[in-house]
């Protein structure tokens, strides 16, 4: 970025990028492979090294690729991290999602700021930062399926954990409008079965209804959530400040006159601490295995409870230390610290020992949303960053 012309270019590469990037569809939960090998040939030609994590049907992929320090230091390795999957579309596009279309000082398509953005003004940097005498490794890390609660990510945490990386800082360029984000709750989803015995509706007392035994697990969700309440840490910076529960819906049932024998509940809690997490499960089903399930039983002996878990986004926590927020701040010269109400993959790189920020360009308001788009300056900004963290990458 020494000179002008340079910076313009590095601008409409990374656009380029963006276009190609938003042209595959890689809906969270399909074959994201095609993407993969097109972020994975760029650094290939720089001379990354990479290798590459999967799904158990192998069609959705996590790539993690390093360029090397030539001068190696004792400075931490950078990781530039993002998830590569995109929300489904809904009909009412002006344009078509998955065509980057340019209007005034935005960018229209879905991932244009949740996260594509970010990874094409990585891919853009790449030839810089190969070009540069690094006297750290630079990592470029993209999941698959972070939209459906972190699925890609914890298989490529566990093959990083194999391979001994466990020092580092992390950038996570969710969309903060380039914003310091150094924490959020947890973010955990189950799916509860039931199943009882039908029945005709006349003789209650020899079905076995599981509407009404998901109704009593209901009943006894929204008596934990006041426990949860009440176990909210004094000094919490959320809002609000302890741990959240929510049932999304009951679905049960197919006549007046038919004692259901099937019905499930779709639930989420939202911890502060981990430990909520698990006071709340094990309350869950010790009153689930205790009290409902023999219940059940003595009219049929097959009834049965399933708590399946959809994911469980570890949350992300404040670290009044964390070298990644300091970095950071030294680049932009922005030393506020917020914390968002969604959910990354952030808090699985904090497990393994990586120093993690959430930072990135475009706007969370824009994200999941109809026209999603990225305001142009935002991909200036987050080069700008880049570029920063080159100059904090070489020998000076
Ligand atoms: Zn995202």
């Amino acid at each position: 970025m020494s000179t002008e012309n340079s910076s313009d270019q590095l601008f409409d590469n990374s656009v380029r990028i963006l276009t190609d990037l938003i042209s595959f569809k890689t809906i969270s939960g399909e074959d994201n492979s095609s993407l993969i090998d097109y972020c994975d040939k760029i650094l290939k030609k720089l001379g990354a090294t990479s290798f590459k994590t999967f799904d158990n049907e192998k069609k959705r992929v996590n790539l993690f690729a390093t360029l090397k320090a030539k001068q190696p230091s004792d400075k931490k390795p950078i990781i530039l991290s993002g998830h590569t999957d995109v929300v489904p579309v809904s009909k009412g596009w002006s344009t078509d999602p998955f065509v980057a279309t340019i209007k005034n000082d935005k960018l229209f398509g879905r991932g244009a700021c949740d996260m594509k953005g970010f990874i094409a003004c990585t891919l853009a940097f790449a030839p810089i930062y190969a070009k540069a005498n690094l006297n750290r490794d630079i990592h470029f890390s993209y999941t698959f399926d972070e939209e459906t609660a972190c699925i890609g990510a914890p298989i490529l945490i566990e093959e990083l954990k194999k391979r001994g990386v466990k020092d580092g800082i992390c950038i996570i360029g969710e969309p903060t409008n380039m914003k310091i984000i150094d924490a959020h709750k947890g973010c955990y989803e189950y799916t509860t079965y039931f199943e009882g015995l039908a029945g005709h509706s006349s003789a209650p007392h020899k079905g076995v209804s599981a509407v009404e035994y998901a109704s009593r697990y209901v009943n006894k969700l929204i008596e934990l959530r006041e426990e949860l309440k009440k176990r909210a840490p004094k000094d919490s910076i959320f809002d609000p400040p302890h741990s959240t529960l929510s049932i999304g819906g009951i679905f049960g049932g197919i006549a007046h006159n038919v004692i259901a024998d099937k019905c499930h509940v779709n639930w989420e809690t939202r911890p502060v601490v981990k430990e909520d997490g698990v006071f709340l499960n094990s309350e869950l089903d010790k009153y689930a295995n205790e009290i409902l399930l023999p219940d059940m039983k003595k009219i049929f002996p097959n009834s049965s409870i399933t708590k399946k878990i959809i994911g469980e986004v570890t949350g992300f926590d404040r670290d009044e230390n964390s070298n990644a927020c300091e970095l950071v701040s030294n680049l932009t010269g922005d030393n506020t610290r917020e914390v968002v109400s969604f959910g990354t993959e952030a808090g699985l790189f904090q497990e393994i020992g990586i120093s993690t920020v959430v930072c990135g360009p475009g706007s969370i308001e824009q994200a999941h949303k109809i026209d999603e788009y990225i305001v142009l300056d935002e991909l200036k900004k987050c080069l700008e960053l880049l570029n920063g963290i080159k100059a904090k990458s070489i020998l000076n």
